[in-house]
């Protein structure tokens, strides 16, 4: 770790590194290629191993990764795409990135992911996917969904920027078969600085995604050692992942297992320390299996407990304000009762590895003085 970098209970989020990554970028930026390199084609094979896939397609970002894998499944205008408004913007953004139309779905309340049945009830015949997102770093699995849904030719792509190193069942996020998406942003499980990762289901999806990835460019190793000849033979766009933040990914991917036991002990001890405070509802994770991407609770009067926390420099956060309330996606505003109430209530605590007890102590106690000076215990 870099102990100058290490931030305390200001901030809700943050970057964790190992040290190795100065040196990995150094290397890079020595070898004087930066573009996509030997490099990214590396960290594509490491994180494929760490998942137990066959292949891994990386991408600029993770909204690149959604984006390239609504592409290479064919959703385009006239397309409705089932997604949970709870969830950050790019997700939402993705789907308009492709003229398709966002169909917004609400929440079951214990996890803040959609379920089988909200999912089901959401279907109509101009349904061409769902992106469910796996909040928190929670592996929600729909079943029912996957199983109806592949009869009738509809997709299912995993928004799962939250839950990379996550498991459902014995199986890592990402290999269990359905179109999987990563971010490797800032503050994700894993970072990359900036950077995104897409499982593809099949080799010929992995394809696609990588000429989409490359400005639609046709591949081959001869044609791309040729960069006179090369052809453009579909739409593409400039998504690859730059080796200096693939070595970034290497970097972090080794020390992986630190990481998701670290954020797994903070987890608990926060769920310890939070048990006797009156007012307050913890979102729960099922931290044997995921690796925990946010501390949340619920509590009422949230706005004032917000500000309070603020004015004692703790760095809450609201993960997230619902999408269907934003200006942007007014036109496909729905009435979403779960939602709309989580998002009064949700509060993120401050969350990331380079947290002590002592830190979650501080934060806890400030917790239960803001709400006491805003009612809300
Ligand atoms: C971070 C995030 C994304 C987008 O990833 P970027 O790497 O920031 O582009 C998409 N969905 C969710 C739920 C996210 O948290």
């Amino acid at each position: 770790m870099i102990a100058s970098s290490r931030p305390d209970t200001r901030r809700n989020a943050s970057p964790y590194l190992y040290g190795q990554e100065t040196a990995a970028v150094a290397r890079v930026l020595e070898s004087g290629q930066y573009g996509h390199t030997d490099v990214t084609e590396e960290f594509e094979r490491r994180v494929a191993g760490f998942l137990g896939v066959p292949d891994a397609v990386s991408v600029a970002s993770g909204t690149a990764a959604l984006h390239t894998a609504l592409l290479a499944a064919g959703v385009g205008p006239g397309d409705e795409v089932i997604v949970p408004s709870m969830t950050f913007c790019a997700t939402v953004q993705a789907i308009l990135a492709v003229g398709a139309t966002p169909r917004f779905v609400d929440i079951d309340p214990a996890t803040l992911c959609v379920n089988d049945q909200l999912v089901m009830e959401a279907v109509t015949d101009t349904t061409a996917a769902v992106v469910p997102v796996l909040f928190g770093g929670r592996a929600v699995d729909l079943a029912t969904v996957r199983n109806e849904l592949a009869e009738r030719a509809i997709v299912v792509i995993e928004d799962a920027a939250h839950a990379f190193g996550s498991h459902n069942g014995a199986r890592r996020v990402g290999a269990t078969g359905a179109l999987t998406c990563f971010s490797f942003g800032p503050i994700k499980n894993l970072t990359c600085g900036q950077g995104g990762m897409t499982i593809p289901r099949t080799p010929e999806e992995a394809d696609r995604i990588r000429q989409i990835r490359l400005l639609g460019v046709a591949q081959s190793q001869s044609e791309r050692a040729n960069i006179t000849t090369y052809r453009v033979d579909t739409f593409g766009l400039r998504y690859q992942l730059s080796g200096i933040n693939a070595a970034i990914g290497l970097a972090q991917l080794d020390h992986f297992d630190t990481t998701e036991h670290t954020r797994r002990r903070l987890w608990r001890t926060y769920q310890e320390a939070l048990v006797p405070l009156d007012g307050v509802t913890l979102v729960d994770v099922d931290a044997d299996h995921a690796v925990p991407h946010l501390c949340q609770v619920r509590v009422s009067h949230r706005d004032q407990v917000f500000a309070e926390l603020r004015a004692r420099d703790i760095g809450v956060g609201v993960h997230y304000p619902p999408n269907h309330l934003q200006p942007a996606f007014a036109t496909w505003r729905r009435s979403l009762p779960t939602t709309e109430q989580a998002g009064e209530e949700i509060l993120s605590l401050p969350f990331h590895p380079h947290l002590t007890e002592t830190d979650i102590d501080r934060v806890v106690s400030a917790l239960g003085k803001a709400l006491k000076s805003a009612g809300a215990s």
